[in-house]
């Protein structure tokens, strides 16, 4: 990490695909940019949201591919889905696209600050008890799964897109509501290729 001069152009508060790209745009256009992320750069998108779904779903179309050779007139059959072996892959296409990221916030010369950041006045961001003043602060936060009234996140019958990647195993017994927005029809999409969820249902309308 390059050491801050005081005060940034630009202090950027989440280094998800908001924060990051915010954070490039701004220093290709020679601003003094500080990038502050508790977690890891990439953010939702990058570790918990799109990329891992996609791979996922790829592996289910490769799947699908194996199964349906002969429509092809390809003499192909499935033997057997290896969960450890996708979720490596998974892992692998995360890993590497982290990396480039992490190289290019390092090349752009971005101060890149790792702590859990709190806006203490209009211009300063602290982190870990040390103050990052900016002429600009972009808060680019996120967002996190939400439940609805009556319905209790428990991991379990009730999940999130985040513990269906972080289990990425058939559930026994399925969960019978993905708490989820905005992403439905494709997260639907890949429950239905890597069979892990047989039904997506409303609350209150589950089947027994
Ligand atoms: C399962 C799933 C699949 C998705 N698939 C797609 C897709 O195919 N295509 C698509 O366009 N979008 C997809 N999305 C949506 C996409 O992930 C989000 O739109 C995108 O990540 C939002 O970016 P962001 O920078 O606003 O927030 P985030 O990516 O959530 O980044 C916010 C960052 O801020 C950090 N942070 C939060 N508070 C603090 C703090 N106080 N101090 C320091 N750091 C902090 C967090 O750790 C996080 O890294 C998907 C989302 C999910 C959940």
């Amino acid at each position: 990490m390059s050491a801050p001069t005081s005060p940034a152009d630009l202090v950027i508060l989440g280094g998800g695909s908001g924060g990051y790209a915010a954070a490039f745009r701004a220093s290709e256009l020679g601003l003094n940019v500080v990038l502050i992320e508790k977690d890891k750069v990439g953010g939702t998108c990058l570790h918990r949201g799109c990329i891992p779904t996609k791979a996922l779903l790829h592996a289910g179309e490769v799947a699908d591919l194996a199964r349906e050779g002969e429509q092809f007139g390809v003499k192909t059959s499935l033997a057997g889905i290896d969960m450890d072996g996708v979720n490596s892959y998974k892992d692998g296409v995360i890993s590497k696209l982290y990396k480039g990221l992490q190289g290019l916030v390092k090349a752009r010369k971005i101060t890149y600050v790792e702590g859990e950041g709190r806006l203490t006045s209009p211009t300063t961001v602290e982190v870990n008890g040390q103050s990052y003043e900016g002429k600009h602060i972009l808060l680019a936060t996120g967002s996190y799964a939400r439940s609805l009234p009556g319905l209790d996140i428990d991991g379990t019958k009730v999940i999130t897109s985040d513990h269906a990647l972080a289990n990425s195993q058939p559930m026994t017994p399925p969960p019978r509501t993905i708490a989820e927005a905005g992403t439905r029809s494709r997260f639907s999409a890949w429950s239905l290729v890597m069979t892990f969820v047989p039904s997506i249902s409303r609350p209150g309308s589950e089947r027994a």
